[in-house]
């Protein structure tokens, strides 16, 4: 029996056969069934540079204003959810009131994919002083640095 770290309610596992063959690959759950279905997926036809949902495949209006804005691909960004109310007030918990446990469930909503994707670095943007002072943890270090090997190459200006 896990508890749900957003509902509280006590929830069992899905049992995965990876989870049983393989002692690597032992993840506990920190989210029920519920809670997670209330986090959208986005969709497979995306943009290739933000993510967005398209129609077809291809890069929306908004980065091909970017683009000749900046020239070259200015940033790609890959989304795996939808930003939606719950996500968002995910996010104001997380960030604005400092709630700490809540980098399990954010782990917990990417982990599987960055299994899957591979970079040179991963390079996290940094708090700003304030920030870290207010909350006394990184939220992103606190997210990604039991993931990835993270490697703190910029500074706030
Ligand atoms: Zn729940
Ligand atoms: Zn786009």
């Amino acid at each position: 029996m896990n508890r749900c770290l957003l509902c509280n309610q006590y929830f069992i596992p899905e049992i995965s056969f990876l989870n049983i063959l393989s002692p690597v690959e032992k993840h506990e759950a920190k989210l029920c069934q519920h809670c997670l279905n209330k986090f959208e997926l986005l969709g497979k036809i995306r943009c290739f540079l933000c993510s967005k949902n398209l129609n077809k495949e291809g890069i929306c209006n908004d980065c091909q204003r970017w683009q000749t804005i900046y020239r070259n691909d200015p940033l790609k960004n890959y989304a795996i959810f939808r930003y939606n109310a719950f996500f968002h007030d995910l996010m104001v918990n997380y960030k604005r009131y400092g709630d700490y446990v809540l980098y399990q469930v954010l782990q917990e909503l990417c982990h599987e994919k960055l299994k899957s994707m591979n970079y040179d670095a991963y390079i996290p943007i940094p708090t700003s002083p304030e920030h870290m002072e207010k909350r006394q943890f990184d939220t992103i270090s606190a997210i990604y640095a039991d993931l990835v090997p993270l490697t703190p190459l910029l500074q706030k200006k």
